[in-house]
């Protein structure tokens, strides 16, 4: 693929769902026989007597067994390498927080198809190859670096491989060289924003940014407006995850309802977490994500843990690949405090609504005598009056809107703007301490 035009690729984007589908069991088939060629799924699918002819309609599907992280873990760093090893060309690791990390390889081709959807999720967008793209990403091990990279330059870009961090050089070069588009985690986007402030700088003026790829961490659409109205700029929501190669599984398009998963490459199930049986489209559960186009290590229904749902009905752009809504994040990520079940999200879109409030806030969870509590620290803005009455007027109302969300009284606290612990990475918005009787 190397005429620009190709990275709109109608055949493939607005294909009647009947083809896709057939296309989707055809290369289902084809990625059974090739993951067979690995130890783990060699033993595994034998025991369960299961050949490339357990599918004959993409239903069949849920006649395989999950795969989960923590076959990814007993079986590192190799043990799911599906082809041979000098065939091999790129190592990606997640962050191993617990235990092993896990383990992704990819041969040429699995690069090259990887960056051939990034340049789709850019393409449809509108980036083009005279736009000046920076990506602001960690690169390294990191998937969001390496992966936009790749995917920009096939565009044609002129690439800017900033990497995270240092503000101060990323806005001098987003200045001098008149980049337009540019990726980075929503929470370092809001970041850059002050620091373009407190350089006497407002982005909208002066810089030429008009497309921003914000992804990697869940962030509420409340976020997304608020870095939108800041940057005078797009931004689109990108979702990866390092065992589906990174960025470019799922990504919004110019609707900006949902993102379009790339169904050429990836089936995707909601399930409900607990039955592991499908749900309806329009409701929640756990996405089970099944590659259907790597050969170095492909992985069949793997269990990724993020919550999200299909949003039912057409696109309107034409595109026929689903849409995923915004994910509300890990199954691992909900709280449950006095018999609730909270995500940090539904916090983050009610203060978002607050003009007064940063985008930076901290979920604490302690325990008093025999109760556990909540209390949420949420950094101000500088701009707003600091007499007593009226921040204890905003604490009430913003108390009392947390409440009708998550049912249940947190105590918020607000600080200083920059006083709460800052992340190198993806942000960290929950500190545990509750004692576990
Ligand atoms: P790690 O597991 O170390 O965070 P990844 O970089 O592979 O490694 O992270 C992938 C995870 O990041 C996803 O499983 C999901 O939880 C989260 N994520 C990625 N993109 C988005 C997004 N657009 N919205 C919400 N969450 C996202
Ligand atoms: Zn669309």
């Amino acid at each position: 693929m190397n005429n620009q035009e190709e990275y709109y690729q109608p055949e493939i984007e607005t294909m009647p769902r009947k083809e896709l589908e057939q296309l989707q069991v055809q290369r289902l088939k084809k990625t059974i026989e090739i993951a067979m060629q690995s130890p783990f799924y060699a033993k595994l699918y034998k025991e369960k007597g299961i050949t490339p002819n357990t599918i004959k309609t993409i239903n069949d599907i849920s006649k395989l067994p999950f795969t989960t992280k923590e076959d990814l873990r007993n079986n590192y760093p190799f043990g799911l390498v599906a082809t041979d090893m000098k065939n091999l060309v790129r190592l990606h690791s997640s962050s191993g927080t617990t235990g092993n990390p896990t383990v992704i390889v990819h041969t040429q081709k699995d690069l090259d198809n990887w960056a051939n959807r990034i340049a789709r999720c850019m393409y449809m967008v509108g980036v083009r190859n005279t736009d000046v793209f920076q990506n602001s990403s960690g690169y390294g091990m990191f998937t969001g670096g390496l992966g936009f990279q790749y995917g920009a330059e096939r565009l044609g870009c002129l690439t800017v491989p900033a990497a995270a961090g240092n503000s101060l050089r990323q806005i001098k070069f987003i200045r001098d060289f008149g980049t337009t588009a540019l990726h980075a985690i929503p929470s370092y986007m809001s970041r850059l924003y002050e620091v373009f402030v407190e350089q006497g700088l407002d982005p909208q003026k002066d810089t030429k940014l008009r497309t921003l790829f914000i992804g990697a961490e869940p962030h509420s659409d409340e976020q997304r407006k608020r870095i939108e109205e800041k940057f005078g700029a797009k931004a689109y929501n990108s979702f990866g995850m390092s065992e589906m190669s990174g960025p470019g599984v799922a990504f919004e398009c110019k609707q900006q309802n949902g993102m379009h998963v790339w169904e050429d490459s990836f089936i995707v199930e909601i399930l409900n977490p607990e039955t592991l049986q499908p749900v309806p489209d329009g409701e929640y559960g756990e996405m089970v994500i099944t590659s259907i186009d790597r050969d170095g290590m492909p992985l069949i229904r793997y269990r990724s843990r993020d919550l999200t749902r299909v949003i039912p009905g057409e696109c309107p752009c034409g595109r026929t690949h689903k849409r995923l809504d915004r994910f509300r994040g890990r199954t691992d990520d909900m709280l449950i405090l006095k018999g609730v079940n909270i995500f940090p999200m539904q916090i983050e879109k009610i203060l978002m609504n607050y003009t007064q409030l940063s985008s930076d806030f901290l979920i604490t969870l302690f325990t008093t005598g025999e109760n556990d509590e909540m209390t949420i620290e949420v950094e101000i803005n500088e701009l707003i009056s600091d007499r007593y009455e009226d921040l204890e007027k905003l604490n009430k109302a913003v108390t009392r809107a947390l409440k009708d969300e998550i049912l249940i009284t947190p105590k918020v606290k607000f600080v200083e703007k920059g006083s709460l612990p800052r992340s190198d990475g993806k942000a960290v918005r929950v500190k545990d301490l509750r004692q576990k009787f």
